[in-house]
């Protein structure tokens, strides 16, 4: 009794300080100069935003079973490039800060509630996320000093927070912790939609 509600606030803890920490630097900011492979491999980890809805899809697939672990981890980067695509050649994509806030709150909630749905429903909507978190990113390419690099950054950051999230999720097991979690997860999120940014 007494470590589960350890545990939860650990986890509280923990996702306090991330928050503190997104707040402090950059939560919603995606104009400006990209680099190469390190800010690529950076930004996921700096913007709140990303690091909250990637964490929070490695988590949800956690709950969703083993099929979804390996497909949903999978959906988000490459549907996340076509995206970073779509925006680098101007392909509008409307609403795309407010689809990026809408997939930190709905995530959590998901991740909050333990919501079981199908494959192709788990992955629809975690690729439609996915298309407003690259195409944020989209104008940056042409102008960074190696796109290429930078997109594998990104990619490879964007993974590694899934896996932090699966095996987070794995390792959790306790219902408790998952809907503290994510509701904290979509709390944020609802902050981040109040924000100025
Ligand atoms: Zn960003």
């Amino acid at each position: 009794m007494h470590r589960r509600s350890l545990t939860s606030k650990l986890s509280l803890a923990g996702l306090a300080a991330v928050a503190v920490a997104g707040f402090s630097s950059v939560a919603l900011a995606h104009p400006g100069h990209a680099g190469g492979l390190t800010d690529g491999l950076v930004h996921p980890f700096t913007g709140l935003d990303h690091v909250l809805a990637m964490v929070a899809v490695g988590l949800w697939a956690s709950q969703l079973g083993r099929r979804a672990m390996w497909l949903l981890p999978a959906v988000f980067p490459v549907v996340m490039a076509a995206g970073a695509v779509m925006g680098a050649y101007g392909v509008a994509l409307p609403w795309v800060e407010l689809g990026i806030v809408a997939s930190v709150v709905v995530l959590g909630i998901a991740v909050a509630l333990g919501l079981q749905v199908s494959l192709v429903v788990s992955a629809t909507l975690v690729g439609v996320f996915a298309l407003f978190h690259g195409h944020a990113h989209g104008n940056e390419f042409p102008a960074a000093d190696s796109p290429l690099l930078h997109g594998i950054g990104f990619i490879a950051a964007t993974v590694t927070l899934h896996a932090i999230g699966i095996a987070a999720g794995l390792l959790t097991q306790r219902p408790l912790v998952m809907r503290t979690a994510g509701g904290a997860i979509a709390a944020v999120g609802l902050l981040l939609l109040v924000m100025p940014s």
